[in-house]
């Protein structure tokens, strides 16, 4: 059986030459080679997409853990989904503060939570009853660079998109697993909630077609329900690749919205498609080296 990962940096407005675009590249190759050791050594895909998403929330440029977006009143509220193709069971947290790993706190709501998602206060109750690691508001607003940029170059209602992560896998038993992980939209509305925690939109695994993550614009995004669209092509016969394009150009044409995606099919071919100026991405195949791009 063939092992496969490929996770992204956010799609957005990137230039691609500058220092910063080159640590978020370097983030997702690190990313996908940590997910791909896993994989080698007959771990799973839940384990695979867990690890390579906890590298890039801690990477200081890309929007998830530390580095997340601060929204209106200065506050960090992230949002992360996990979902595990074998069963379709996931779990998932929005508006949470003051954690550094978003992904690794939504798997536990997966497991011990006896729920699928839980929300603000909930969610650090919960967090807390389990003494999941806490941090400071400061260790997540790391970003500096092109930040006050990108906050007052755009209305509120065209918030900043860019650099929300996620990773999805094929483990040697077939299973599949999705992960991703944001601070959200830059600027956005204390209480806001994109489509990134939201299963079918931000990310979907279903062994029986696709592994899916979602970035871009939440509140175009979460209306095309764009992961499951994914996997739902993939269905049909069309490969990971012409699926994600396909429902690129659903998000194009039924929102006027941007967005990338990336995704692994049930024989672990990779794919990815994306309608922002970039997103950087990297993927894995069995011992082939990390190809890592835009
Ligand atoms: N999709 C994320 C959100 O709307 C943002 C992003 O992908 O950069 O919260």
């Amino acid at each position: 059986m063939s092992i496969a990962i490929i996770v992204h940096g956010g799609a957005g407005a990137w230039t691609t030459s500058d220092e910063r675009f080159r640590t978020a590249l370097e983030a997702c190759a690190e990313a996908a080679e940590a997910g791909r050791a896993i994989l080698l050594k007959g771990g799973s895909a839940l384990d695979a997409v867990e690890a390579a998403v906890n590298i890039l929330e801690d990477c200081p440029v890309l929007d998830a853990g530390r580095g997340s977006y601060p929204n209106a009143e200065g506050n960090v509220e992230m949002d992360a989904l996990i979902m595990d193709g074998r069963d379709l069971s996931m779990g998932a947290i929005a508006a949470i503060q003051r954690v550094r790993h978003p992904i690794s706190l939504a798997r536990r709501v997966m497991v011990e939570s006896g729920h699928n998602f839980l929300v603000g206060l909930g969610a650090d109750a919960f967090a807390d009853s389990i003494d999941f690691p806490r941090c400071s508001v400061e260790e997540l607003l790391v970003k500096d660079l092109h930040l006050d940029e990108v906050i007052s170059s755009r209305p509120a209602e065209q918030a900043a998109i860019g650099d929300t992560v996620g990773a999805v896998a094929l483990d040697m038993s077939g299973n599949l697993a999705a992960a991703t992980s944001t601070g959200g939209t830059a600027n956005k509305r204390a209480g806001r909630v994109g489509d990134s925690p939201l299963v079918g939109s931000g990310a979907y695994a279903d062994n029986w077609t696709a592994a899916v993550s979602a970035t871009g614009y939440g509140e175009a995004l979460m209306r095309v329900v764009i992961s499951k669209r994914v996997c739902d092509f993939v269905g049909t016969g069309l490969s990971a690749r012409s699926a994600c394009e396909s429902a690129i150009r659903v998000l194009e044409e039924r929102t006027g919205g941007e967005g990338g995606l990336i995704a692994v099919d049930a024989r672990g071919q990779v794919g990815w498609a994306y309608n922002t100026r970039a997103m950087p991405y990297a993927y894995a195949v069995e011992e082939s080296p990390v190809i890592s791009g835009s």
